[in-house]
């Protein structure tokens, strides 16, 4: 399986999607979006006076490069998921192994998301509860949903089972200690963590710490916050800062191609450029009355419509209007400012 090999060799995620790639299709969305696209792309060139031929040439072509473009976007998704699949399996049976030969106890199953306030809400849910102990079968691991970053914290809430005769050493009174998952996948570049099980040794000191619960974090985040929110105030801009930007599951809202791929601007943003400018975004602006989360990053901003699972639209920065820019700046300041 190529999922296997590309984890023995170390390969990063994006190179073992470029080998599952040739092996799937499109899902059914995104061929409706392909169909859709061609169809813009072909009209556009009519109205243009080109011949019907050459406008479906035209547009057979287009089709087939966004194709490739949808494509390489999924087989992303389903090597990084399938990757989170076997990471936390593998975690999972390491620890069972550890308590079967008496290494350490029974654990509390914690639910651990990827750090950030980017979490969809389905995670954010289980966020830092006990979804379930090792002694117990059917316990929901991660992944939850498609390019979920989730993984379980192992609380020792019990002794190791002793399995020798030896005489039991004093017992030295400490508390239950935690064996963190080390294979927390990273948010934005899915690379591959070599595969450790859990070191079972019960004096393990956690090795990362959540940055949500990093006081400094969300300090600095406060600061970045305010300052976008005093700006939108002075600029007049209606909506809320959200800061970090949410974190939406959005693998399966559908891309509204005829809205963002306009008359105006027929081959403006990609679907997979419009979901990059949502997962890169610097931070959102949340506009109750519609409903919409805005994202704006550096390279563009993606509308979308959370409630109606929906991309509204999406463009680049050079479209910005002129106050967003000011935005844009004084986020890249206030960061500036903190690291210094
Ligand atoms: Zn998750």
């Amino acid at each position: 399986m190529v999922i296997l090999l590309g984890q023995s060799n170390r390969m990063a995620s994006r190179d073992i999607a470029k080998q599952v790639r040739p092996l799937i299709g499109l899902n059914e969305r995104q061929a409706a979006a392909n169909l859709n696209y061609r169809e813009k792309v072909y009209n556009k060139y009519r109205e243009q006076g080109m011949g019907e031929v050459k406008a479906r040439e035209r547009a057979d072509k287009a089709a087939i490069k966004y194709a490739g473009k949808q494509h390489r976007f999924r087989a992303e998704t389903i090597v990084h998921t399938e990757l989170a699949f076997a990471y936390n399996r593998g975690a999972h049976m390491g620890v069972a192994q550890g308590i079967a030969d008496g290494l350490m106890g029974r654990c509390a199953m914690k639910w651990s998301t990827a750090g950030t306030n980017r979490v969809c809400s389905r995670c954010l849910a289980l966020k830092d509860t006990i979804v379930g102990y090792t002694d117990e079968s059917g316990v929901t691991l991660p992944p939850l949903h498609p390019r979920c970053r989730c993984a379980i914290i192992y609380d020792e809430v019990a002794a190791p089972r002793r399995i020798d005769n030896k005489p039991k050493p004093p017992k030295p009174e400490s508390k239950p200690t935690s064996v963190i998952n080390p294979l927390l996948i990273p948010a934005t570049v899915p690379m591959i963590t070599p595969v450790v099980p859990p070191n079972p040794k019960p004096n393990n000191k956690p090795e990362t710490t959540n940055p949500s619960d990093n006081p400094q974090q969300s300090d600095r985040d406060e600061k970045i916050k305010s300052a976008l929110q005093t700006k939108m105030a002075e600029l007049k801009l209606k909506g809320e800062i959200i800061f970090p930007p949410p974190e939406l599951d959005f693998s399966d809202f559908t891309f509204d191609v005829a809205h963002t791929q306009g008359d105006k601007h027929p081959h403006d943003v990609t679907e997979e450029e419009a979901r990059k400018f949502i997962t890169e975004a610097y931070f959102a602006i949340e506009k109750r009355g519609a409903n919409s989360y805005n994202f704006w990053g550096k390279e563009g901003a993606t509308y979308v419509q959370p409630n109606l699972k929906r991309i509204r639209t999406a463009f680049k920065a050079e479209e910005y209007a002129p106050p967003y820019h000011e935005l844009i700046e004084v986020y890249e300041n206030a960061l500036g400012n903190l690291q210094k």
